[in-house]
Parts: C-alpha cells; structure tokens; sequence
C-alpha cells in the first residue's frame, strides 16, 4: 500500500490560524504564559437563552436527522432576519444550512466551480478562501490591496483582473483578516462590473453584527447582481458559537438545489440541537451580542492606539470583525543576534517564542508584510500583549553585513 494522500490532499495546505492557536496552546499547557492572539473566536460565552434552547431540543428528543438543508422554521427565521435586517426577499428553500461557514463555502465552491475556473480573491484574505478554491480545483486569481486603500479592492482593480475564464469573486465584508467594511456605493460600484462580466459573488458576511460604522450592507440588495449572489453568513461569530457549528448560505435556487444535493451526499444535515439553538438565537433578545459588538470596539480603539505607538508599526482601522493587519515589514532584514526575521512567518514565531504573543503571519491571507492579531481577548491581554510585541521588536537591530 502507498502511504500517499490524494492529489486532491496534495493541493491544499493545513489551516494556518488553527495551527498557530494549537501551538499557543501546546505551549501553555508546558505552563508558558501566552497570550493567544491567533485564532478568531469571540471570548465570549454563547448567550443563556440559546444554551437553554439546546438543552430544551434534548429533552424533547430533537436528536433525529433533519432535513439536509435544516429546520424549516430554522430557514423561515433566516430569511426573516435577512428581510427586517438587509431588506432582502429570499424563500427557505433558498437557504442551505450547514456545518459551519465553512461548509457553506465548501458546497459554494463545488457546486459552481469547474476545474480551472478563476476566482478573483481581494488580498489579503481569509486563509481558508484559496485552500478551498483550491479543492474545488479553481485558480486563484488574487488582488492585492493596499494598506492606504484601507486593504479595499476597487472596481478597476477587478475590472483589470478579468478575463473569459473568471467565474466568480470571493470577499468578505467585514473582511478577515484587515477589518476594512465597504460602503453601500463601493459595493454597488463592483457589483456593476461583475454584473457585466456575469460573474457571480461569493459574499462572505459572518462578520455582519460586528461593526463598528453602522448598519452592515450586503451587496445583495442590487437587484441587477441578486441572481449571481451567493450570501455565506452564520452564527460562529456574532452569537458567540464557534464549537456548534451552523453557519448557512442563501442563493439563486439551482445553487442552493446544488449545494442541498452535495451536502445531502457528504453530511446530511448540521447537528440538530444546534439548529434549534440557532432557532433562538435568531428569534430571541439581542442585548447580549450588541454589548459584545461594544465590547470589540473599545478593543479595537486599544489595539489601534497601541500598535500605532510602535516604531515602524502601520495600520489601517478595522471598521468591523475582531482583527487588525499592521504592517511589521520594516523590521524585515533585522535580528536580536539570535534570531533574523525576513518575513511574516519569521515575525509570528519569533513573537511567539521571545514575547509569547501568538499572531498569525500576513502570508497565510497572501500578504507577506503584515501579521494579524484577534482583538477578541480581555483588555488586559490585549495590552500585556501589545506591550510585549513592543518590548521584543525593540530589541530587533540591522544585521551586520
Ligand atoms: N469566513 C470567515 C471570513 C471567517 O473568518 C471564518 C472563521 N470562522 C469563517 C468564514 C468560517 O466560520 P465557521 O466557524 O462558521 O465555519
Ligand atoms: N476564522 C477564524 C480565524 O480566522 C477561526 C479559525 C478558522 O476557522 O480558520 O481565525
């Protein structure tokens, strides 16, 4: 037997954000204190009333398959919210919950990707964007942003990019890993050319409730690039419920007809109890998430005043989501006698190891001179941590020649 994965293995690589929050923890478990600023987790605890909700569907044996693409009144209370919150008009059979944001990607991906498809991805990006593509056996075709345009794509930018082979355009607003929210008229503005070009958009929006400019916009609302939009969103991140795994799609109906047939093959339905948790997450209170969206804001004003206090460090401001993307590059090319840091992965471990500060390197979202840092961690660990990151990059000098 040969011990070799399948070229479809071959064609991805492990997820960098998982791996760096497993090292940062192998490390605190030898009793090394440190503060993980790596994985994007809300810190928060998933609200009372939708532990309670899990708890109820057990005792009332809601623990048999669903339908593949969830509860009906899951779907009915998704598309309420996506009509009183977005202003937008979608039936529950246009809507596919599944394992995760993730998954919903996934089944995106596979069900209108064909081999050698380019999918035009904004850099930096979520990591899991190109690794997925790639499984899909699309190409990448990444945009690279710019720090001073907020780390936005412009229209141009994509109109440049463009070519017979595109098929899609992947992005997220708020966007992971440099927070930058597009505006209602720069949305409109790229809808127009992919509209043109017929190109669908995958619209990853599962930062939506964490914003710190206003009400979320989805491009979506354009009626002219409605049927090639695809909505990725999910309860992971504003409801604080990253371990139940529900995130959700919403789009024309043949891609949802496709993604309930993949999904119906590959997983079934997403965990039960926590389709009814979602249920009341959906439907219930809100004041708990709203103080956890207030809560994000101030430590985004901590880690912005911080990191722009430091020598050489630069960032934009994060508008949403719980990251911030500054560029470290000036410290590129120098050493503390032991170690040299020539890019973005040399950075992370030598925070990781001389100020115990795990971050992820900028490569893993395709932008080498930055490093992403999760303010989603106490105030205290945020400041502990800037300073350290400070106290260590000081100590960084030119290498002699
Ligand atoms: N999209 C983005 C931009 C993310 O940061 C994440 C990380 N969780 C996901 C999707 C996947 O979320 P989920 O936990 O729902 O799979
Ligand atoms: N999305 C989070 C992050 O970027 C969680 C980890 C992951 O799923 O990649 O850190």
């Amino acid at each position: 037997m040969k011990g070799l994965a399948s070229n479809r293995i071959g064609r991805i690589s492990q997820s960098q954000t998982l791996e760096m929050a497993n090292k940062a923890n192998e490390l605190k478990m030898k009793g090394v204190d440190v503060i993980n600023l790596s994985i994007g987790q809300p810190d928060f605890e998933t609200p009372h009333h939708i532990k309670k909700a899990a708890k109820a569907a057990i005792d009332e044996n809601y623990t048999f398959y669903t339908p593949i693409a969830g509860f009906e009144e899951l779907r009915e209370a998704i598309c309420l919210k996506l009509k009183s919150e977005n202003n937008l008009n979608y039936s529950p059979s246009q809507v596919v919950v599944s394992n995760g944001a993730k998954q919903a990607l996934a089944n995106t991906l596979l069900s209108i990707i064909n081999e050698g498809d380019q999918i035009l991805v904004p850099a930096p990006y979520w990591v899991s964007y190109a690794q997925i593509d790639n499984l899909a056996h699309g190409e990448n075709v990444f945009i690279d942003t710019t720090i001073e345009n907020d780390f936005k794509v412009t229209p141009e930018q994509i109109e440049k990019a463009i070519t017979p082979s595109t098929r899609a355009f992947l992005f997220s607003s708020p966007s992971n890993p440099a927070g930058s929210v597009y505006t209602r008229d720069e949305l409109e503005a790229i809808a127009r050319v992919l509209a043109k070009h017929e190109i669908f958009v995958i619209s990853d929006e599962i930062y939506e409730r964490i914003n710190f400019v206003g009400k979320h916009e989805s491009i979506a609302q354009f009626d002219f690039i409605k049927d090639h939009t695809i909505i990725i969103n999910g309860m992971s991140k504003g409801y604080a419920m990253t371990g139940w795994r529900i995130g959700y799609l919403v789009a024309p109906q043949w891609i949802a007809d496709s993604c309930r047939k993949l999904q119906g093959q590959y997983t079934s339905n997403a965990c039960s109890i926590s389709q009814k948790a979602a249920f009341a997450a959906l439907t219930g209170e809100d004041t708990y998430t709203l103080g956890m969206n207030a809560a994000f804001h101030s430590r985004r004003d901590i880690v912005v005043e911080g990191l722009r206090a430091i020598l050489g460090v630069k960032t934009n401001i994060p508008n949403g989501a719980f990251y911030i993307f500054p560029d470290v590059s000036t410290y590129y090319g120098k050493t503390d006698g032991k170690y040299t840091i020539n890019n973005s992965n040399d950075m992370s471990l030598y925070l990781l190891e001389i100020a115990h500060v795990a971050i992820v390197p900028g490569s893993a979202f395709g932008n080498d001179n930055c490093i992403r840092l999760s303010f989603a961690a106490s105030n205290r660990d945020l400041k502990k941590g800037i300073k350290r990151i400070r106290t260590a990059l000081a100590r960084l000098r030119q290498k002699d020649k």
